[in-house]
């Protein structure tokens, strides 16, 4: 799929911004903090639903505007294999009552959660610090992988939701056992619910992860050559722990019992997909702690290639891909690679502060695009 046009209003440092967007690759040029990688987050916040970097999402509005209690939209058109949509996000800052927004989606003009927003336009973002999957929490793994899931599937999104929401409630339940303020019976009320959607999210995790391994690896193969192999692996805290066997919930309630003495002492639930992990292994060592910078970079470049494919293959139309910044990080043969593999798609938005780091094969047919303070100008080459 791909964006034929963009708007932003107050988004972050966008006051008014109408863009039109071709197929092939875009690359955005400009120096730091232009908003380069402010406009491929407006792009990834209409395909996921919320931000990948803001940890509020009063920050997505400019900040005048936030002050004074106005509202950011982004707006896009989007045409897919089988149809256009237009979608608009908007973010109100309630006339400045509160410091919470409200957001506000329309596809097609009408109103949505914002969970059904996700994966209506699909898109895989790249970014410097995909480097955190190697080397980070195993929270940025899972969040990898349910982001990918979410994408690929509505009811993942409805199901992942469900599940944290008993978790939520069956953690509260824990806390106020461990203080002496509920009773064995009120955690056997949550225990069926988040064993029943736990064992579904585990279901749609193994199965993606089946083929999301041997596609990294793969692609892990194409861009390290002769280094040594990836190895991908869920790390399961509920078994069977055999490649691709996910557990029923009879199995969940099992693992729940075993670690029951456990989690009364720690006032928290310390089974379940909320505590897996993906473990990621270059000649049998563990990334997180022995890959070089370098391997590291090239085991998340492998990671978003495969989540590309895999979405690509799931949804039978292409996502859109965002590649923020990354040129700078790679040598010049891992550029080339790197680009060639995003140009098998239809739609490339690249940013770079240096538009010699775009290959010439790749920049020959780009359109280029001048990003200066929120404006983008566009930039004739000779
Ligand atoms: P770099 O090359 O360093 O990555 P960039 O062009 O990607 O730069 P952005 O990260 O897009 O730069 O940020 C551009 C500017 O936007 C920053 O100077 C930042 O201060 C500003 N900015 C971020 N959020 C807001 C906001 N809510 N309102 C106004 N400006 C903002
Ligand atoms: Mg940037």
């Amino acid at each position: 799929m791909e964006l034929t046009s963009l708007s932003l209003t107050n988004f972050r440092s966008f006051r008014a911004l109408e863009l039109t967007l071709d197929r092939g690759l875009t690359v955005l040029a400009g120096e730091n903090a232009q908003g380069k990688s402010n406009l491929l987050e407006a792009v990834y916040l209409l395909a996921i639903g919320k931000s990948q970097r803001a940890a509020v999402e009063r920050e997505l509005v400019s900040w005048e505007t936030a002050e004074a209690g106005g509202y950011a939209i982004v707006a896009a058109t989007v045409r897919r294999a089988v149809d256009s949509v237009e979608l608009r996000l908007g973010l109100d800052c309630g006339g400045g009552r509160t410091n919470t927004v409200i957001k506000r989606i329309r596809v097609n003009g009408v109103p949505k959660r914002a969970s059904d927003l996700v994966g209506v336009l699909s898109a895989v973002l790249f970014s410097a610090s995909d480097i955190d999957l190697a080397y980070g929490a195993p929270q940025g793994r899972r969040r990898y992988l349910d982001v990918l899931l979410s994408q690929t599937t509505r009811r993942y999104v409805h199901g992942l939701q469900r599940y944290l929401r008993v978790l939520g409630q069956r953690n509260a339940v824990l806390r106020a056992m461990r203080d002496g303020r509920a009773g064995e019976d009120e955690l056997a009320a949550w225990d069926p619910g988040l064993c029943e959607e736990g064992a579904a999210v585990l279901a749609a995790r193994h199965e993606a992860m089946q083929r999301l391994a041997p596609l990294a690896v793969e692609a892990f193969e194409r861009l390290s050559g002769t280094g040594p192999a990836l190895a991908v692996d869920y790390v399961a805290t509920v078994g069977p722990h055999e490649a691709g066997a996910a557990p029923t919930p009879e199995a969940f309630a099992a693992a729940l019992e075993r670690s029951r003495r456990r989690e009364r002492a720690a006032g928290m639930t310390l089974v379940g997909p909320h505590r897996d992990d993906i473990r990621l292994a270059l000649d049998g060592v563990e990334a997180a702690k022995h890959a070089s910078r370098g391997q590291a970079r090239l085991v998340a470049l492998a990671l978003r290639l495969a989540e590309a494919r895999l979405l690509d293959e799931r949804r039978g139309d292409p996502p859109v891909i965002l590649l923020d910044d990354i040129l700078s990080e790679l040598d010049e043969r891992r550029r080339g690679l790197v680009l060639e593999e995003a140009l098998g798609y239809p739609q490339v938005l690249l940013t770079t502060a240096e538009t010699a780091l775009v290959p010439p094969s790749g920049l020959a047919a780009a359109r280029l695009l001048r990003v200066v303070d929120g404006q983008v100008l566009e930039e004739v080459t000779a």
